[in-house]
């Protein structure tokens, strides 16, 4: 099976098995992830929002627009990379994510970079985050390239995670703005020093 095979099947083992009723019920579309099944960078959101669950596509709205900017500002656009989020369905009124809805989802996510296996995995907010590396604080953390292990299907991965503020968060703050825009030129060094 190519890598896209591997990862429709995921998409259809999600539908198949029912996690996240709740939100599934409601939603219009699962927002699976999308790009490049090749890519060396994968970057991982919280979960879709409105214009996401209605087109099915991670990252198209006012927040899908600046994260655009940032990653031209690295030289790099969305056939470079793989975006996807911890959480496939949009959650009423983007309230936060539940925690049995991000365990619920984990097992997917992960099975999605085994097959991908990136490079570096930028997680973007707390939520995303604290999956990997649990109990950090982003105002903390961001910045910080991380490597840990992770174990998928009896196979150990060793990842190197660099979180990022969520870019939802730079929208009407002008201060997390700049500092988004001075942390993303460390995807390129990271990526840059990984390939070396
Ligand atoms: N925010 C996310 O975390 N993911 C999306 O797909 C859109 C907005």
């Amino acid at each position: 099976m190519t890598k896209q095979e591997r990862l429709d099947q995921i998409k259809a083992d999600i539908l198949e098995q029912n996690i996240c009723p709740d939100l599934a019920k409601e939603a219009t579309n699962m927002v699976f992830g999308a790009g490049n099944p090749d890519a060396d960078i994968v970057f991982i959101g919280e979960a879709p929002g409105k214009n996401e669950d209605l087109t099915g596509e991670p990252f198209i709205g006012s927040t899908g627009k600046f994260l655009d900017e940032l990653f031209a500002s690295v030289n790099l656009e969305r056939k470079d990379i793989y975006i996807t989020s911890i959480v496939k369905y949009r959650p009423p009124k983007n309230r936060d994510p539940k925690p049995e809805e991000k365990e619920q989802s984990w097992p997917f996510l992960l099975a999605q970079l085994a097959v991908i296996e990136p490079k570096l995995i930028v997680t973007l907010g707390r939520h995303s985050t604290n999956c990997f590396l649990p109990g950090v604080q982003i105002s903390t953390v961001h910045g910080h390239a991380e490597q840990i292990k992770i174990i998928v299907n009896n196979k150990e991965f060793t990842w190197t995670i660099l979180p990022l503020f969520h870019p939802s968060a730079a929208l009407y703050n002008g201060t997390t703005r700049k500092v988004i825009i001075q942390d993303f030129q460390l995807v390129r060094t990271t990526i840059n020093k990984i390939k070396k």
